[in-house]
């Protein structure tokens, strides 16, 4: 299953990340993902939510921004976005076209807490801390 194994190592690059900002709670995953990546955004929500139980990424929101697939004529330079799957130039109509993004996933961001007191809003001003260990 294609999203199982993108969504494994979304789950390593989150952790490593979360590591890297001192994050004890992933809270929200962006990401892009090109319409030819062929992946299925709910499928690979569904096994996100899979392979981050137990992590710090469990309950995390995804949130999947599609990129359209966006090519370049190699004769007249002219960018446009391939539709339909057309991989023609609309300019001159040559075929020797290079496709330069809607292929990638990646991530463009994550959010979470990193556990201190920035005004998370967990804590009513006054209230004892219980981590006194
Ligand atoms: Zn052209």
């Amino acid at each position: 299953m294609h999203e199982l194994a993108i969504a494994r190592s979304l789950i390593d690059i989150v952790q490593e990340e979360a590591g890297r900002h001192g994050l004890v709670k992933v809270v929200v995953i962006r990401l892009q993902i090109g319409v030819l990546a062929g992946v299925v955004p709910e499928s690979l929500t569904f096994c996100f939510e899979m392979v981050s139980q137990d992590t710090l990424a469990a309950g995390a929101a995804i949130e999947i921004e599609t990129v359209p697939l966006i090519a370049r004529c190699s004769r007249c330079n002219v960018e446009f976005q391939v539709d339909d799957n057309i991989f023609l130039c609309p300019e001159c109509g040559d075929p020797s076209i290079k496709l330069i993004s809607g292929r990638d996933l990646s991530i463009v961001n994550i959010e979470g807490e990193t556990g201190e007191e920035d005004g998370a809003g967990e804590c009513p001003s006054g209230a004892e801390h219980l981590a006194g260990k």
